[in-house]
């Protein structure tokens, strides 16, 4: 069943449940004023016709009959459908006009009467008359009761409206409920037309095809949310997926590279017999070539590593660290006559991944050796806050411009520094390693200045 069958029968049953209520409600109350005003009109007529009557005050005769009705009067009241009867004290029956002349006078009424009070009754229908509503009330001289008026109304015209209400809610109810009920299916059909675009497009998209957009018009509620949420997760996705394909072509590109050149340095060495010194270098050379590709395959497990490393909260004190890299590079700096400082500030502590923070601060220490002909290479981390700032700076060659922007992308290596050995994925693993303790690396360089690597880390990694 679909979501919109669903909001439609929702709303039929919730206007069925609504209507219902209301309509009994209605029902009762018109059918209660009704009754009521109609006693209220017996009763109001009553005491006009007793005003208007001539009353023989002093006739002592019981049989006899002291009321003489005003005219006008009963001819209006007959108008409307009401009957009047006049009885004396004894029950008997003295003057009989309009319709239910034939009511007797019922002995519950007669007994109130004479005790001098009104009362109100409902007689049956019988054969001459319909349901009538009987209103009696004494005729008095002084204290003394000497006959009994009658004024009744037929109650057929309540019982009609009655009916014709019933059979108004019983008839339109059913049409209110069908229009509510097409009224929500239609509704619910425009609010979520949206959502079939969406469920069209998500059947359309394979991981081959993540260009596609839904690009609904931004209408700012539920549906245009959900729309913008799962085009930008759309981009999210194409973006993994494209980065992926061309690391995967990048890798592959760089791995073959080395083993096309050892394939042909096998190739020629097997062509002829040669001296035992030509076989030593092409081995040298076969090394060089093994060393390049296992720095290659290393740095693709150290990738693989940093982008698939889970929230890092170890405790790490730079202070310690940063030394300690330094020491282990300090080797290398001093057989290239470099000055290698390291100036450390402040609390260096945060939580993360030592083992990680190792090899960035290794990969950025080996970089500025490396690129740096004369001159110093300095070291300085800072703790300030609740951020620890390490900046690796150096004298070196530089970093011209157009390959600035570049230089954290896998495998991207200035045309320059080709001749140094290197993978083109040291800063890119330096990156990662930033980001993954919620971090940031960036750089400025000068060429034939120096370049200075600035990685800020939060104490606490938040994931973004
Ligand atoms: P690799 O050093 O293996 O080539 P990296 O990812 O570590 O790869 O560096 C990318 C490129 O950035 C290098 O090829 C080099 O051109 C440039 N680079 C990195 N560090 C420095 C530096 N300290 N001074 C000058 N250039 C640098």
């Amino acid at each position: 069943m679909t979501l919109r069958t669903r909001f439609a029968l929702w709303i039929s049953a919730l206007m069925l449940v609504t209507l219902g209520a209301f309509g009994a409600f209605v029902y009762l109350a018109v059918g209660h004023w009704l009754a009521t005003s109609l006693d209220d009109s017996l009763r109001l007529s009553a005491a006009q016709l007793i005003a208007a009557s001539d009353i023989d005050h002093g006739q002592l005769d019981v049989s006899e009959n002291p009321v003489t009705l005003d005219p006008g009067l009963t001819e209006q009241l007959r108008a409307r459908g009401m009957g009047i009867q006049v009885f004396a004290t004894s029950g008997r029956l003295l003057q009989a006009l309009g319709p239910s002349a034939t009511l007797s006078l019922e002995p519950g009424s007669l007994d109130a009467a004479l005790a001098g009070r009104t009362s109100l009754s409902t007689r049956a229908a019988t054969s001459e008359t319909g349901e009538v509503r009987v209103f009696t009330q004494p005729i008095t001289a002084g204290q003394r009761v000497i006959a009994i008026a009658q004024v009744s109304g037929s109650l057929a015209n309540v019982e009609a409206l009655r009916h014709t209400l019933l059979a108004t809610l019983l008839l339109g109810s059913p049409i209110v409920i069908a229009i509510a009920a097409a009224g929500g299916y239609l509704l619910a059909r425009r609010a979520l037309s949206p959502i079939d675009e969406i469920t069209r497009t998500a059947r359309r998209i394979s991981a081959e095809d993540l260009s596609r957009r839904l690009d609904l018009p931004d209408s700012g509620d539920e549906v245009g949310r959900l729309a913008a949420t799962f085009d930008e997760m759309l981009g999210r996705l194409d973006e993994a997926f494209r980065r992926e394909r061309r690391f995967a072509n990048d890798a592959a590109h760089e791995l073959r590279t080395p083993l096309a050149v050892m394939q042909s340095i096998i190739g020629v060495t097997r062509q002829r017999r040669r001296r035992a010194d030509e076989y030593e270098s092409a081995l040298d050379d076969l090394a060089d070539e093994t060393s390049q590709l296992s720095a290659l395959t290393a740095d693709l497990l150290q990738l693989a590593k940093a982008e698939s490393a889970t929230r890092p909260s170890e405790p790490v004190d730079l202070g310690e660290l940063v030394p300690d890299v330094v020491e282990s590079l300090r080797p290398a700096a001093e057989a290239k006559g470099l000055v290698l400082t390291c100036e450390l500030h402040g609390d260096l502590t945060l939580s993360g991944d030592t083992d990680a923070l190792i090899r960035l601060l290794l990969n950025l220490v080996h970089n500025a050796v490396k690129y740096t002909a004369g001159g110093s290479v300095t070291v300085f981390a800072e703790g300030a806050g609740d951020t620890v700032t390490i900046r690796v700076s150096d004298t070196g060659e530089g970093i011209s411009p157009e390959h600035l922007p570049h230089v954290f992308e896998r495998f991207y290596r200035a045309d320059e520094s080709r001749s140094a050995p290197g993978t083109g994925l040291g800063l890119a693993i330096c990156q990662e390693i930033a980001h993954a303790h919620c971090g940031s690396i960036t750089v400025t360089s000068e060429p034939g200045v120096g370049s200075a690597f600035t990685v800020a880390l939060p104490r606490t990694s938040v994931p973004a």
